[in-house]
């Protein structure tokens, strides 16, 4: 009976039903849980935390990105048997969700405040219960292996109570703090956004200079020059510098602030530049950081000009109402008017716009919620600089030290009003605060009724910040706690290095004592493929869920994969992409070959057992080298690397050489037939393993196909662990054998390839058709006696001779007549073709080879010359000198055919 495969790969056919065999046969599940009766606590667990998409999410190459770098990791480590959990979940993301839902009520002529807070929370839940599983349906589409029974929600039950605790808890310790605080004010959000979401730009804008008139009535003016002239009527001094001469005069007088006629003093600060404008400052405490903290030196008022939509309040005399810009254009009609005016200069400024709604951020006053972050900062900086977290690649530690030592409080109140609710009550009786585990019904300090909650609720990094260790329970000691925490891999871009990771250190020292995972892997962002970042308004975009539909996710996920290094930007090219694509179809029909040949081989492997073949040693000992390196290059990171290595034993060794010679092998029928089905199965099975964490689906498929053909075949060929396992997602990682490599097969295999390259060469440049067999003369040399005898045939298939007619010889003692001589680094051939050819030309081709052979010669001289000797890896460096040796030996001959 034959065991047919389809004859191409249907990816689309493929895919989901592979997702949902594996979903529902509970591999994604951690083999060892420690919620069921049979665990066992000595196996070894691997966790990953998915970063949470938001809740409004769609899927882009960001998110394409993290799940195929964390999807491999995790089936890498489920196939060497740790116990695996990786959690997905998503953020509710405060801003971008409640904007979604505002816009909605817009929409319909209505608005959050026309429906009230409850109502509004309520519509924004039930579009979440619609909308909100779109990101994680995408996620699956990408072949995530995610524990689907543990998916978390930044605002569901259990993550709220951890918010609860946490809030709570720094409460208690003294580590959160309300005060009034300059702070980045979103006018058209209506919230306070972190100095991150501020993302700041070069604009062409203006510098006015105008007059501060003296109180004393003297006429004389500072001159002082801003880029923001309506912010005058928050004025409350000006400053200049202790040591300028020209100002040294008006030190502790004062001055009338323009149309408004407050008198506010003239103060000495170091701070102030002498040679920027006119040498004089405007201190605005109450709407720019730098006045702020002058301010503070100097005991100034805060005057808040501006309101929370960013119009001029009453302290703005007669431009109160105004909106910020008409205010400007106002005032400084008037001023002109009123002869206060020197002049205005074109200016470039560094305006700061909201990440989010892209408007201009006003610096502001407010009343917000902060942690003291200098004690948490601390420790995560120590946990790092320690060792127990590490960051790949190492040059972002000095990166994250650097934030960390300059980090200040964190603001964490947002007026929005989706998100985790502030956990304090003011009291209208005695005006202290109640924060409390459980919502009060009364003060804690006077007992009265009439208290009320505070109306924001956090930052939304305040509640991802928790995540390690919330989804798996905490602040409960849940047994997945126990066992999971802490993680073991934060795997993330590193443009979220700050806004995340560094909170999530910070947060998992000071409520679990511990580090939230050991390593933390970044990787690069993603161009297009001339380095372009890609953009809606460049139209570059490519969109993973298309490229998916028409490539297969297999092809998405390697070219995401193999192209990665971690910490550095990828360009991808839908190219290769196709690429890729073409490379599924090529394991496919490998597959397939390999099935036919198998149930060509006899069931019984015969008396007495063959030899292995040059090839088949060749194929062992670079697959053993394979599984070496892969293993190292998996241990450090280097994904992309150890993609791109077994693309290419399996392209090139395997499917270009080996399963050619294996036709033959197995065409020999017997006991060499038999030993080659079952080193082929071996060996394929093998690669499929070392491949699944890269493209899933197809292996999986394949791995199905295979194990059913063998199943049917009477000899039952084994995989390399000797054991066929129920889903290829659960079968063993393949180890490499602890034997030191045959080098001497890997040699003589070059060797051959190499003759079969030239006699092909040769064959294409003189026209000898296809099916032409040619005779020939082998003279391999006293060293290698008779090893050719039994390579005769793959030879002769491989490069079109005869074998009947192949002679192999040791030595030579003459050039036999009419032949032409090719040269394969120590051995010879010659082939009747002289008829065919000018000598001159002849002349010509062996003078070109034997230049090749000479600049070859002289690169490698050099190289093992060079500092590379003492540097490089050993097996390397002899592995050149080899290549060296065999040029040496080609040059030689190329010599004697032309004497
Ligand atoms: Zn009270």
């Amino acid at each position: 009976m034959t065991y047919e495969l389809p004859k191409a790969y249907d990816f689309k056919a493929t895919e989901e039903r592979i997702y949902a065999m594996w979903e529902k046969n509970g591999y994604f599940q951690p083999h060892n849980d420690p919620n069921q009766p049979n665990f066992d606590p000595a196996v070894k667990p691997f966790a990953i935390t998915i970063p949470p998409p938001n809740v409004t999410g769609e899927l882009h190459l960001g998110h394409a990105m993290f799940v195929s770098v964390e999807d491999l990791m995790i089936r890498y480590h489920r196939m060497k048997g740790y116990s695996t959990l990786w959690i997905p979940g998503t953020d509710h993301a405060g801003i971008a969700t409640q904007l979604m839902v505002e816009r909605q009520l817009a929409k319909e002529g209505s608005s959050r405040e026309a429906i009230g807070r409850e109502a509004f929370l309520e519509r924004t839940w039930q579009w979440k219960a619609e909308k909100g599983g779109q990101i994680t349906r995408q996620i699956r589409r990408l072949g995530a292996s995610c524990d689907w029974t543990r998916e978390r929600f930044t605002l569901d039950e259990g993550l709220s109570k951890a918010v609860r605790e946490a809030f709570v808890t720094l409460y208690e310790k003294g580590l959160v703090y309300r005060g009034p605080r300059l702070i980045n004010w979103s006018p058209g959000l209506k919230t306070a956004v972190s100095d991150l979401e501020v993302e700041y730009s070069e604009e062409p804008g203006t510098l006015y200079y105008f007059k501060y008139m003296l109180a004393d009535g003297s006429g004389d003016y500072i001159p002082v020059a801003t880029t923001r002239p309506e912010t005058i009527l928050g004025d409350t001094a000006v400053a200049v510098h202790p040591e300028d001469e020209r100002y040294q005069k008006f030190i502790g007088k004062q001055v009338i602030v323009p149309m408004l006629g407050r008198e506010i003093p003239v103060i000495a600060d170091d701070y102030v530049t002498r040679d920027f404008g006119t040498g004089a400052l405007k201190i605005t405490p109450g709407h720019d950081p730098n006045d702020y903290e002058i301010g503070q030196r100097h005991n100034l008022p805060v005057l808040s000009m501006l309101d929370k939509e960013a119009r001029v309040t009453e302290i703005g005399g007669a431009y109160a109402g105004l909106e910020r810009f008409e205010a400007r254009r106002k005032l400084w009609a008037d001023m002109k008017t009123a002869g206060l005016v020197i002049k205005e200069e074109p200016y470039t400024l560094n305006v700061p716009r909201s990440q989010r709604g892209g408007e201009i951020i006003e610096p502001m006053i407010s009343e917000q919620w902060f942690v003291k972050i200098d004690p948490l900062a601390e420790k995560a900086l120590a946990a790092v600089k320690n060792g127990d977290t590490k960051i790949v690649p190492d040059y972002f530690e000095k990166v994250y030290y650097n934030w960390m030592e300059n980090i200040t409080d964190w603001c964490i109140s947002r007026q929005l009003w989706w998100g985790h609710r502030i956990p304090v009550w003011y009291c209208a009786d005695c005006g202290k605060q109640t924060c409390t585990r459980e919502d009060p019904s009364a003060c804690a300090h006077c007992g009265s009724a009439n208290i009320s909650q505070d109306a924001d609720v956090l930052d939304t990094w305040f509640s991802s910040g928790l995540w390690p260790f919330s989804t798996l329970g905490w602040p409960d000691k849940t047994p997945d706690f126990n066992y999971f925490y802490p993680t073991s891999y934060m795997e993330t871009g590193y443009d979220i290095l700050f806004f995340w990771v560094a909170r999530m250190m910070m947060s998992g020292l000071e409520f679990t004592g511990q580090a939230p995972f050991h390593t933390i892997y970044l990787h690069g962002l993603i161009r297009d493929e001339h380095g372009q970042k890609m953009s809606k308004t460049k139209g570059n975009v490519i969109d993973p869920l298309i490229v998916m539909d028409e490539l297969g996710t297999d092809a998405l996920r390697f070219t995401l994969l193999v192209g990665s290094t971690p910490g550095k930007d990828t360009n991808l090219s839908l190219k290769k992409v196709e690429a890729n694509r073409n490379f599924a179809n090529k394991l496919w029909n490998a597959a397939r070959l390999v099935i036919t040949l198998l149930e060509k081989a006899p069931a019984e492997a015969g008396q007495p057992d063959e030899k292995p073949t040059l090839a088949d040693a060749f194929l062992l000992t670079r697959l053993n080298s394979l599984l070496h390196d892969s293993e190292r290059l998996f241990q450090t990171f280097q994904y992309g690397q150890a993609g791109q290595n077994i693309y290419d034993f399996f392209w090139n060794d395997f499917a270009d050489w080996y399963l050619e010679i294996a036709k033959l092998q197995i065409a020999t029928g017997g006991a060499r037939a038999h030993q080659t089905a079952a080193l082929l199965v071996r060996v394929f099975d093998s690669l499929l393993r070392l491949l699944h964490p890269f493209t899933p689906f197809v292996t999986e498929e394949i791995y199905g196909h295979l194990k059913a053909a063998v199943s049917q075949h009477p000899a039952h060929f084994a995989p390399q662990d000797g054991r066929w396992a129920e889903a290829l997602i659960i079968a063993r990682w393949p180890e490499a054998a602890d034997r030191p490599s045959d080098e001497t097969s890997l040699r003589e295999f070059a060797i051959f390839q190499e003759a079969v390259r030239a006699i092909r060469n040769l064959r294409a440049e003189k026209n000898v058709k296809p099916g032409q067999k040619l005779a020939a003369i082998l003279v391999e040399g006293e060293e290698r006696r008779g090893l050719y005898e039994a390579e005769k045939r793959n030879l002769a298939a491989l490069a079109g001779l005869d074998e009947t007619r192949l002679r192999i010889v040791q030595t030579l003692e003459e050039k036999p007549a009419g032949h032409i001589a090719l040269v394969a680094g120590p051995l010879t051939i010659y082939l009747p073709l002289a008829e065919m050819s000018d000598p001159a030309e002849e002349h010509a081709r062996l003078t070109k080879d034997l230049a090749e052979a000479e600049s070859q010669i002289a690169r490698l001289e050099k190289l093992l010359a060079s500092d590379f000797s003492a540097k490089a890896p050993a097996a390397l460096v002899q592995k050149e000198r080899e290549k060296l040796a065999a040029y040496q030996q080609s040059a030689a001959k190329l010599r004697e055919q032309l004497t």
